[in-house]
């Protein structure tokens, strides 16, 4: 299906020159498919600029011609963001090559990047530099600086250096007009009026399509102490958390929960993993301290809170990584419970967050309420409880057909979004609005705040030509 005229399209075939579209059906059905097939659409033609000038020429020309765009980065976003709908009448913008690392500044602990340059290749030019640049997230190895910031990721060093936004010193944009807004400073002290990045950080490509970043960088860890700890329940995680903070002085950066029955899809699904303790446990939370020197202070630490925990009943049992070789096995672990639900049946997903405080309630309400619903529910409730923030996914019961339990999900995830709101929390702490949630988010938000939102979109893209149908409705 094609709804854009053959003769528009070629205007902008000709911004972007013969490298820089796609028009084949199977290069165009992979950009408009999202790999857990919730999302799938149709679109004319992909878009790749190598410049912010195309970009800008791009939007300029959909601006005139009122062509609908779908930004897209490694296309590793789980909400529908990136996808476009079924009409045929978007024209999807991938940014992946422009993917060129513009400046380091040491000195300055910062790092220029094009958007869509992949984060691990940011990472490792970090590393080069001498620097650690902390944003790691499972999906690093395809999804990009400019995918990471649309969404504001998160993943697993956020309790210690914060999340994409913390993360950000400066941007460049292209607006809706076509003009291209370079707002790429490092500064940390800037105050000089309203803070324009965050309009555009988690704005999901509905206010701007982001070309460049300037990022913050940190200091390399020295020295690493890291622990696949069994614990009674998620109440005991949280009490080892604080033990953690209080005993490292904020060194803590990782802490990720994991609960058995995770443990047993992820090792009956996934080739070269093994259960790290000899004995089963309920739960058991994945710990990662760092530190500046390697002097075995660190590891030490971990030692005398594990042993303290296991006095206070609060640890069960505890395998410290002596190697990287295991650590790199433990954190397999934690990047496997995603995808190891698949083969088990339909899975609800959510990514709720609550205060780190609320999390315990929040893990036994919502599980006493959906087993109380569907009596042989398996529920996996895993990652990042330090940040107050978990995957909440149910899977169906064995012996359910998947489209049974999938038939529950607007039920099953209002249970799950309404135990998070009145524990003051968010229905998305990670992957976003997209797609998924545009309907949902109004009951959850005030209204005050959903009319906000609508009328930043409306300033700043009249026409609605940004990612229509995502994150907010208009008009
Ligand atoms: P895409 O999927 O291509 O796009 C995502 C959204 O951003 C879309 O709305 C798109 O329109 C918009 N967009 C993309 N690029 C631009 C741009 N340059 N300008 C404007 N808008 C743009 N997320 C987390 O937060 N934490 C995690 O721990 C985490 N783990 C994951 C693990 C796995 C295995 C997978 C598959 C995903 C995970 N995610 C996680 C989700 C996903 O990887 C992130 O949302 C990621 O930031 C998306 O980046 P991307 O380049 O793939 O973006």
């Amino acid at each position: 299906m094609n709804a854009l005229a053959p003769d528009l399209l070629d205007r902008f075939r000709s911004i972007v020159g013969p490298k820089g579209w796609s028009s084949e059906p199977e290069v165009l059905a992979l950009h408009s498919r999202e790999m857990r097939d919730l999302y799938a659409g149709t679109s004319p033609l992909l878009l790749k600029p190598a410049s912010t000038e195309e970009v800008a020429a791009i939007v300029k020309l959909a601006r005139e011609t009122r062509t609908k765009l779908v930004p897209q980065g490694g296309n590793t976003g789980l909400v529908g963001g990136g996808i476009p709908f079924d009409a045929g009448d978007e024209i999807i913008v991938s940014l992946q090559r422009m993917n060129r690392i513009r400046a380091v500044d040491a000195l300055n602990d910062t790092i220029t990047v094009e958007a869509g340059c992949i984060l691990q290749q940011v990472q490792e030019a970090a590393r080069e530099a001498g620097r650690l640049f902390p944003l790691s997230i499972g999906s690093e190895g395809s999804c990009t600086i400019g995918g990471n910031l649309s969404t504001n990721a998160g993943g697993n060093a956020v309790l210690r250096y914060g999340n994409t936004r913390e993360l950000t010193l400066g941007l460049e944009v292209v607006l809706a007009d076509g003009q291209i807004w370079n707002g790429l400073r490092g500064l940390r002290k800037d105050n000089t009026g309203y803070d324009l990045k965050h309009l555009f950080i988690g704005g999901e490509g509905t206010l701007g399509i982001i070309t460049a970043a300037v990022l913050k960088l940190y200091p390399l860890p020295a020295a690493m102490a890291t622990a696949f700890t069994a614990v009674p329940c998620p109440r005991a995680a949280i009490a080892l958390l604080e033990k953690s903070k209080k005993a490292t002085g904020g060194q803590v950066t990782g802490f990720e929960l994991l609960p058995r029955i995770g443990l047993d899809y992820v090792l009956r699904h996934t080739p070269a993993t093994s259960d790290p303790l000899a004995e089963r446990h309920p739960w058991y939370v994945l710990m990662e301290f760092s530190s500046g020197r390697d002097d075995g202070s660190i590891g030490a630490t971990m030692e005398a809170v594990l042993a303290e925990g296991l006095e206070e009943g609060l640890v069960l049992d505890a395998a410290i990584a002596q190697s990287d070789a295991q650590r790199t096995a433990f954190w397999k672990i934690r990047e496997a419970m995603s995808g190891a639900q698949k083969p088990e049946g339909g899975s609800i997903k959510s990514d709720i967050s609550v205060p780190v405080s609320r999390m315990a309630d929040f893990i036994e309400q919502a599980s006493a309420e959906i087993e109380a619903l569907i009596p042989g529910v398996r529920i996996v409730a895993f990652g990042h409880i330090g940040d107050g923030n978990v995957h909440f996914n149910p899977s169906q019961p064995v012996g359910w057909e998947p489209a049974r339990f999938l038939a529950m999900w607007d039920e099953v995830t209002g249970i799950i979004n309404r135990i998070a709101t009145e524990m003051n929390g968010s229905i998305s702490a990670e992957h976003g609005i997209g797609r998924m949630k545009i309907d949902s988010l109004p009951h959850y938000k005030p209204a005050v705040e959903i009319e906000l939102m609508r009328k930043i979109k409306q300033a700043l893209d009249p026409d609605n030509i940004l990612n229509p149908g995502k994150v907010v409705r208009v008009g």
